[in-house]
């Protein structure tokens, strides 16, 4: 086996960061590995950390090995008809150079770097003469002791010199060829101004790093190169300080480490040097960003992975388990539960921005279109925005803009930039911005400025003092409008629609684009964008009636369970739900008047009962009670009835007062 040498160096302190590793002696020794580390074992017994330029050791060791040569390799190179000779042509090369050491606190590492020693001690020395000459032509240990003079510099002054060296260097710098066309072209960092986050994947990391390496590659001129050198240091920087809260939190160390090598790199004080340098520590660039690389991949996929498991989490209920949850809120409108239903559940299924679904939902005023959205966004968990149509103006105009409203969708995210962008947007009224007969001649306006907000674009929203890039692209879109216009025209023309037909029996004919365009003058390529539209049918007694007493958002049904929680049951007949809901279609707002109808109904009632609620259990409402609200029943604790209109008149009262007394005997 071949004899190997190498140089034993000591480390001395410059400041608490840099530090200068001083040749003492060559030795002869052997490698081993201990705990995985490569050793270099002297012939005494001696085992040292080996380092090689910007390798790094740990910082508790005084002293390291480097250079390591082979007793083949040290006769070849440094050619000599005695091993003495070389090794003392080899210890010269060594101490010719002067080796720096940078701390890396958070790894406890030192990376080293060499500097050619003469050209150092020449900047940093070349206005003393004096020791200009002491260092030329003197062996290697007087020319470390010129070096004591940088040693008694505290760091600040060290820096100060290297800085003079750097612009020393420039000066002198190889004039290569001013022709040269350096593409100093730095690929940006993809940094908005207002933007916080990053967007990094392995992709860009990667494509940086090339960038970088290619464009060094190229330039030629040494304060271009500098330049460039000195913001691909930034760019790691900035890359690693992504890094210093966020997963993966390695990445922070590995690109601070790049980020120091490449500012090791730019210190170099030619052209030329910046280049040997550049080559000799590529391959060990290139192993660090391959690192970064594979870490980032390999965190993109478990992201990817868990991104998945919270969709299918999301929607972890089963399609028939929807539907269910539909139906205890929304009654009758079958067919719309099915597109709208399926329309989202698809959207969730999988992140197709190009292909998501937007509804259109048609039909008469409280019919339950926003209902639907708004059920939609309950059994998601999607926060929901309500966009009144007719408050929209084209830029420029007086009246509401889509930021605030996306400010809103934001707000109620509680600032959760990514499940506001998951949210629903409703446009309400749609159908009235076509219309011009309302004098609104900017409506096609604004309907065109929908297009790219349905298509998926950026907007600058502000929350909380704070500026966010609000992407569209991910919402779902509802449009709702009665489109009566059209609606009418087909059910006259199809189903006759008379004077005698009431809102109740009407049956819609399926719409196409051309109703909406020509009838309704929606733009085209608006009603393109929906790739669901549905219909919903106009409200009849029945449906009224099934609302009443099974909706979740039953009027009615809230009532009883407020009015139970103070001991007071509410109590109806069959004719008062037909009297109800009769009432309630007169209004021609859907089911929307139902809520109405129930509360003038039931609130002379309440009032006297949360007056008394020591005489009184029961109210029962008749249907009467729909003509006449004093028209109501009463049952006090003692089972009997009372009518309200009674009550009110004073003889009943004191009537009353007597059960009272009775009441509270027993
Ligand atoms: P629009 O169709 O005008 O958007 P909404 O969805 O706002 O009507 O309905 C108004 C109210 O009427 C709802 O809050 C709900 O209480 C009731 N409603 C309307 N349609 C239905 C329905 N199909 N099932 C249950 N409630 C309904």
């Amino acid at each position: 086996m071949n004899k190997m040498y190498g140089t034993i160096m000591q480390r001395i302190s410059l400041d608490d960061e840099l530090f200068i590793f001083k040749p003492i002696d060559y030795l002869e020794g052997e490698l081993c590995e201990f705990d995985g580390e490569n050793h270099f074992v002297t012939k005494a017994g001696g085992s040292y950390y080996l380092a090689s330029d910007i390798n790094s050791l740990d910082s508790q060791f005084d002293h390291v090995v480097l250079n390591i040569i082979d007793e083949e390799d040290l006769l070849n190179n440094y050619g000599s008809d005695s091993i003495d000779g070389a090794l003392s042509s080899y210890f010269e090369e060594c101490s010719n150079k002067i080796y720096f050491g940078i701390c890396d606190f958070d790894l406890d590492k030192i990376a080293i770097m060499n500097m050619d020693l003469y050209e150092l001690l020449d900047n940093v020395f070349n206005k003393n003469d004096n020791i200009k000459e002491d260092i030329s032509g003197c062996n290697f240990k007087i020319k470390y002791s010129a070096l004591e003079h940088l040693t008694n510099l505290r760091g600040e002054d060290i820096k100060k010199i290297l800085c003079n060296l750097k612009n020393n260097a420039e000066n002198h710098s190889l004039r290569e060829n001013d022709n040269v066309i350096a593409d100093l072209k730095f690929i940006e960092y993809n940094k908005s101004d207002n933007d916080d986050t990053l967007e990094m994947s392995s992709e860009y990391i990667n494509e940086m790093f090339n960038t970088v390496c290619s464009a060094i590659k190229k330039i030629n001129k040494y304060d271009e190169l500098k330049e460039y050198l000195n913001k691909t240091e930034e760019l790691y920087i900035s890359f690693a300080s992504e890094f210093i809260n966020n997963e993966p939190k390695e990445l922070n160390k590995v690109f601070l480490k790049m980020a120091e090598a490449f500012k090791a790199i730019s210190l170099y004080p030619s052209a030329k040097k910046v280049k040997e340098m550049f080559n000799n520590v590529y391959d060990q660039l290139n192993e660090a960003n391959k690192y970064a690389v594979s870490i980032y991949k390999e965190y993109e996929n478990k992201k990817e992975d868990i991104e998945n498991s919270s969709k299918l989490k999301r929607i972890s209920l089963n399609i028939k388990e929807i539907k269910a949850r539909f139906d205890e809120i929304i009654i009758g409108q079958e067919e719309a539960k099915k597109d709208v239903i399926q329309a989202v559940f698809m959207n969730q299924i999988m992140d197709d921005r190009a292909n998501k679904n937007n509804c259109l939902l048609v039909g008469p005023t409280g019919s339950g279109k926003t209902l639907l959205a708004e059920c939609v966004a309950k059994t998601f968990d999607m926060p929901i925005e309500i966009i009144d149509t007719t408050q929209l103006t084209t830029p420029g105009y007086v009246g509401a803009d889509i930021e605030d409203f996306l400010a809103r969708l934001l707000a109620s995210a509680k600032g959760d930039l990514e499940k506001a962008e998951e949210g629903i947007v409703v446009f309400d009224e749609i159908d009235k911005k076509g219309s011009t007969s309302n004098g609104d001649v900017g409506g096609r306006g604004v309907l065109n400025t929908l297009l790219p907000f349905i298509g998926g674009t950026k907007y600058d929203v502000v929350y909380n003092n704070r500026k966010y890039i609000f992407d569209t692209s991910r919402l779902t879109i509802f449009a709702t409008g009665a489109f009566t216009t059209v609606q009418e025209d087909i059910t006259r023309k199809s189903i006759g629609f008379g004077e005698e037909s009431n809102q109740e029996d009407i049956k819609y004919k399926k719409l196409t684009t051309e109703d909406f365009v020509k009838k309704a003058n929606m733009p085209a390529e608006l009603i393109g964008r929906f790739s669901v539209i549905s219909q919903l049918s106009g409200h009849n007694i029945d449906s009224l009636k099934k609302i009443l007493t099974s909706s979740k958002t039953s009027a009615l049904l809230s009532e009883k369970e407020k009015l139970e929680a103070v001991g007071i049951e509410l109590l109806w007949n069959q004719e008062y739900l037909d009297a109800a809901c009769k009432k309630a279609l007169t209004f021609k707002t859907g089911a929307r008047s139902l809520k109405r109808t129930v509360e003038e109904s039931i609130k002379e009632a309440r009032w006297e009962a949360l007056c008394n609620l020591d005489i009184y259990k029961s109210i029962i409402l008749t249907e009467k009670t729909v003509q006449n609200n004093l028209d109501v029943i009463l049952v006090d604790k003692c089972d009997n009835k009372h009518n309200l209109k009674d009550i009110i008149e004073s003889s009943e009262k004191k009537e009353l007062a007597v059960q009272k007394e009775l009441v509270y005997k027993k």
